[in-house]
């Protein structure tokens, strides 16, 4: 295979932003394509070239195939990048880009395949030697016959799961049989809509397990490494918001044992490129294949500060044909990063999605901090595509002096004009079972009640802030001394929401 020398990265937002950092370090011309909405997004501005692929809606845009291969042909592109989400695990896409002569970045199409439906996925990982999560090996219609699968799986609780899969949809928790019909129907409609696939099947639901991930790299010269684990428990709606490099929990023992079962896993696939082998791992220590993804992870830059790789280059390289750079035994670990996932969304209200225009942005800066972000002031939020704006990634020598690093940063991160994951990730970081490493997939649920009444605080904060604006006002109208509130008795945030709105009524 040939130098890759331009390619198009099929894609938008922070990680279009990310992968044409590296094209440009690696002296490879970037080019974007956008939608209408994206007119002027960062990813737009920072690309070589750009070339417009249609109307706001996805199906329109960056899930539109022949568009984007028509601008492939025409940019004359050696390679296409698809991030993650939108067509990356299209296996028909990848097969199309490849009929074209145009190298797609990540594994062969029928890796994609097998792997994009989960119930082929277990049973492949079974015949690998792989342990997977017991559940049904057949797609289950009915309650009735499901009642059999989950006598043999020893009862409840169970999970429906769709296995198209993706993004939490069509999953459902069963904890008794009274549930158990619902459940199916509702799960089988979700899958169909989202999918246009209703097959669901069963998993034996296990409580509070943690999720952890392994990464891992395979090319053409038959070599496979791994690069440890993420542990990214910290999830809401079973989709990822918090996670960190290494986990708190893992000893290299278990961290050397997994990732052999993770290079097993991507050995009986014929894995070429970077792909994340997902697991749940339970109280005892047993732990269970969940899928894999083939594409690029959200939360690959906490493996790439701990390890000091650029897995985009990494698969850029192996897509060019060349061998992976460095052997299993000199892959080097070194301190702690947490990234927090920043999704404009209301964490205190449901994690209700926030639109709507950006006012001003004020990213973290210092040592150990990274910020991978697709947005600036003014970026317009829509409710066209996925809510993530941007990853706040920290990296330190310990995982105690990564929180605390965490979360100066998050009070620097100032995002106004929309509701954002910002607050809520800092009152995580604040949380004594989170920072003494005690956390599962139910740390959210399990500890809502303290999460949200430090927020209520802050929330009086910000209404007294908002008073003692008014009041002072008035004041000084009327040339009284007396101030109602002080902005030393405020916290940070509420100080920061009382100067913006100073600014903000100074510029009226
Ligand atoms: P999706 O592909 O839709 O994101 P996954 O299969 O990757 O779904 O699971 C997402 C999350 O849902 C997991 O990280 C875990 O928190 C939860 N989950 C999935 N399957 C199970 C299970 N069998 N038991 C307990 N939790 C599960």
């Amino acid at each position: 295979m040939a130098k890759i020398r331009k390619i198009l990265i099929a894609n938008r937002g922070e990680i279009a932003v990310r992968i044409i950092r590296t094209c440009k370090e690696m002296d490879i011309t970037a080019v974007a394509v956008y939608s209408q909405a994206d007119r002027i997004s960062p990813h737009v501005l920072m690309a070589d070239e750009a070339y417009s692929i249609g109307a706001a809606k996805a199906s329109e845009s960056y899930l539109n195939i022949d568009r984007i291969l028509e601008v492939a042909l025409k940019a004359k592109v050696d390679a296409i990048h698809p991030g993650y989400g939108f067509l990356a695990e299209n296996s028909d896409f990848a097969q199309r880009v490849q009929k074209k002569g145009i190298v797609f970045i990540g594994p062969n199409p029928d890796t994609i395949r097998l792997m994009g439906s989960k119930t082929e996925a277990r049973s492949s990982m079974m015949r690998a030697g792989v342990p997977v999560v017991p559940g049904s090996k057949e797609f289950i219609d009915s309650a009735k016959q499901a009642e059999k699968t989950i006598g043999d799986l020893g009862g409840y609780p169970i999970m429906i799961k769709a296995a198209a899969g993706g993004g939490g949809k069509g999953m459902r928790i069963v904890r008794s049989a009274l549930e158990l019909s619902r459940a199916i129907e509702s799960g089988k409609n979700e899958a169909l809509k989202a999918f246009s696939d209703s097959a669901v099947y069963i998993e034996k639901y296990l409580e509070s397990p943690k999720h952890i991930e392994i990464q891992v790299l395979g090319d053409t010269h038959g070599n496979y490494i791994h690069l440890g684990e993420r542990d990214c428990s910290i999830q809401r709606r079973h989709q990822k918001v918090i996670e960190e490099c290494p986990s708190p929990i893992i000893e290299a023992q278990k961290r050397e044992e997994m990732g052999q079962i993770a290079v097993q896993a991507a050995k009986a696939c014929g894995y070429l490129g970077a792909g994340t082998v997902e697991f749940l791992f339970d109280k005892r220590e047993n732990f269970y294949f969940l899928e894999m993804n083939t594409r690029l992870q959200v939360e690959h830059p906490v493996t790439e500060l701990v390890t000091g790789l650029d897995l985009v280059k990494l698969q850029i390289q192996i897509a060019e044909g060349k061998p992976i750079p460095f052997k299993q035994n000199e892959v080097k670990f070194s301190g702690h990063a947490i990234e927090c996932r920043i999704y404009a969304e209301d964490a205190f209200n449901n994690f209700l999605p926030s639109t709507g225009e950006i006012d001003i942005v004020n990213n973290p800066q210092g040592p150990g901090v990274r910020v991978d972000s697709g947005v600036n002031s003014d970026s317009e939020i829509s409710m066209y595509y996925d809510p993530l704006i941007s990853k706040l990634i920290v990296w330190a020598g310990s995982r105690v002096e990564c929180i605390q690093r965490m979360h100066r940063a998050l009070q620097e991160y100032k995002i106004s004009g929309i509701q954002t994951t910002v607050p809520f990730c800092s009152r995580v970081m604040e949380h004594p079972a989170y920072v003494e490493g005690k956390f599962d997939t139910n740390f959210i649920d399990s500890h809502w009640e303290a999460i949200i009444r430090n927020v209520k605080s802050e929330e009086e904060m910000a209404h007294l802030a908002a008073i003692a604006i008014a009041f002072h006002g008035e004041q000084e109208k009327q040339g009284t001394g007396k101030i109602l509130g002080n902005s030393k008795t405020l916290n940070h945030s509420s100080r920061w929401k009382l100067r913006r709105m100073n600014f903000k009524q100074k510029n009226k």
